[in-house]
């Protein structure tokens, strides 16, 4: 999905694409998501998109950071469903 001010338009596309262990091209990706207007719902499409098919950087997260929110927003899920069930 591509926002109208996004800042990742305005690079170099690999900048979005860093290795999982280029610590320096993901702080690089990162800071670019920093200045980007587009960061909430950049985060939404990108947690909306199947996990596996959303590689890069994405609203200043990795991909393994955004496999981690989707486990813990999950839990939550499931916590208040138990608790409502209750
Ligand atoms: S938050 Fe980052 S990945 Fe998302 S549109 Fe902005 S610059 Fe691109």
């Amino acid at each position: 999905m591509q926002f109208p001010k996004a800042v990742c338009l305005r690079v170099d596309p690999d900048v979005m694409f860093p290795s999982a262990k280029d610590t320096k091209g993901i702080a690089l990706a990162k800071a670019t998501c920093a200045f980007c207007p587009h960061n909430d719902e950049c985060m939404e499409a990108a947690l909306a998109t199947p996990a596996g098919r959303d590689e890069g950087v994405r609203a200043g997260t990795t991909q393994d950071e955004r496999r981690k929110i989707r486990r813990r927003r999950a839990a939550a899920t499931r916590k208040g469903q138990q608790a409502l069930a209750a």
